[in-house]
């Protein structure tokens, strides 16, 4: 038995399904995680010394690359001070304020611990804010694991939301309901006859949860016009694409201001940190100002933030993203050329440093899409790739994140195995 089968066994016995988040587990794809051991740059080594390319940097996170040595000095030199003290620091001001600066949207911010806690926060704070209970969200995007988010769509237009998750109360996703992602017409319609009953809407203004989807203009633009029209708050979670598609986020990108922001990933640079922010007049009714109650023990530690500044002061630094752009674009062209060859249906798509890879003719546009491409093809690339050393998202529903330290040299080299493992699919 393998190293990893063997911890794999021995994990499964203290921890439901060996892991602490699902798909970790390698469930959709088959087989047997790989348990790292340590990582450096764009790489990662398992628990048998084989290395990987790491196209997942954390699930977003490692934009700089592991251990990257400005952010191992500013951790470590946190570390020195102390590691939580649950009373206010000055690097959480600074964080704050570099927050503020990038993403102009947001006037004033609050600390988290994850992404969940973030959309969690923020759509409380919009009920609190509106005196209304009902909120949308989209089919495929993936907001966190708070109740009232675990909620997929019925068929059709209005249609309250079913919970996709046992322990989900049918009272709780009754609030929930779920549009079609890039569906204007549909949008339009719920304005129409619920708007003025809802609090919020949350999207994720570049979908990474179905992978790689992105957003029409016409989308973003219905959703601004129709939520300032109905009083509705407008919450884009950019926990994902978020400092990860450009500097100010999607928002930036694309010029839509929403009104509350949830961040995470990049923030924290690998470390738990998460943020909601947005309209000063709507966190004014967070606690202690306000009547909405929010808070966390571990919020704004302060090793966290020490990653994350050190991250953000990187990646704010002239050219980075026009970099990673263009080495994720990089990445996806070469696949795609490469299967085309091949004569494999494969289409890849990048925005930023977020890519998506997908066994179907075209790019998707929607949830559907994606569920209509050819899953089991996907799961035998993915293998055939691990065992040449290339780590991509185990799930044909995740998109994939390449770092400032993924050199052209290193995507080269994936675009070659692929060549190679294309060839025996076709
Ligand atoms: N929102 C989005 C868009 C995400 O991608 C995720 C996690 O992947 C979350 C929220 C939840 O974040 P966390 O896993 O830190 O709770």
């Amino acid at each position: 038995m393998s190293q990893n089968q063997s911890l794999f066994e021995r994990a499964q016995r203290t921890i439901p399904g060996g892991v602490n988040s699902p798909v970790r587990a390698f469930r959709s794809v088959g087989g047997t995680p790989r348990f790292i051991e340590r990582a450096q740059g764009p790489y990662f080594w398992d628990a048998e010394g084989k290395r990987y390319v790491d196209y997942i940097g954390s699930w977003g996170p490692m934009i700089v690359g592991h251990l990257h040595p400005e952010v191992l000095e500013a951790v470590q030199r946190a570390l020195h001070s102390g590691f939580s003290f649950g009373a206010p620091t000055e690097a959480e001001i600074e964080i704050a304020e570099e927050i503020c600066r990038l993403v102009p949207s947001i006037e004033q911010v609050r600390l988290v611990s994850s992404g969940t806690e973030a959309t969690m926060s923020a759509l409380r704070l919009a009920r609190g804010f509106t005196g209304r209970s009902r909120i949308v969200k989209f089919e495929g995007c993936y907001h966190g694991h708070a109740d009232s988010l675990l909620v997929k769509a019925g068929s059709g237009l209005l249609t309250f939301g079913n919970p996709t998750s046992a322990g989900v109360s049918p009272e709780i996703a009754a609030q929930t309901t779920v549009l079609e992602y890039n569906n204007v017409e549909q949008l339009r319609e719920f304005f129409g006859s619920l708007g003025n009953e809802t609090a919020a809407v949350i999207v994720e203004p570049v979908a990474g949860n179905m992978n790689l989807i992105q957003p029409t203009r016409a989308f973003l633009t219905a959703l601004r016009e129709l939520c300032t029209a109905h009083g509705t708050v407008l919450i884009f979670d950019e926990v994902m694409c978020g400092f990860r598609v450009a500097l100010g986020g999607a928002q930036a990108l694309f010029g839509i201001k929403p009104d509350l922001t949830c961040l995470g990933k990049v923030i924290g640079g690998g470390m738990p940190i998460a943020a909601f922010g947005g309209r000063r007049d709507i966190m004014a009714m967070l606690a202690p100002l306000g009547a909405v109650y929010q808070a966390g023990t571990l919020s704004g530690n302060p090793v966290a933030v020490a990653a994350g500044l050190a991250t953000l002061r990187l990646i704010a630094e002239p050219g980075f993203f026009e970099d990673l752009g263009a080495r994720t674009a990089r990445l996806a062209r070469g696949l795609s050329d490469a299967a085309r060859e091949a004569g494999v249906a494969f289409s890849a798509d990048s925005i930023g440093g977020m890519f998506g890879i997908y066994f179907a003719p075209e790019v998707p546009k929607r949830f559907a899409d994606v569920t209509q491409s050819d899953i089991p093809r996907f799961n035998t690339f993915f293998h055939a790739m691990l065992d040449a050393g290339i780590y991509f998202a185990p799930s044909a529903y995740e998109a994939g994140f390449v770092s400032s330290v993924h050199t052209d040299a290193v995507i080269d080299e994936t675009i070659a195995h692929a060549s190679t493992v294309f060839s025996t699919l076709a």
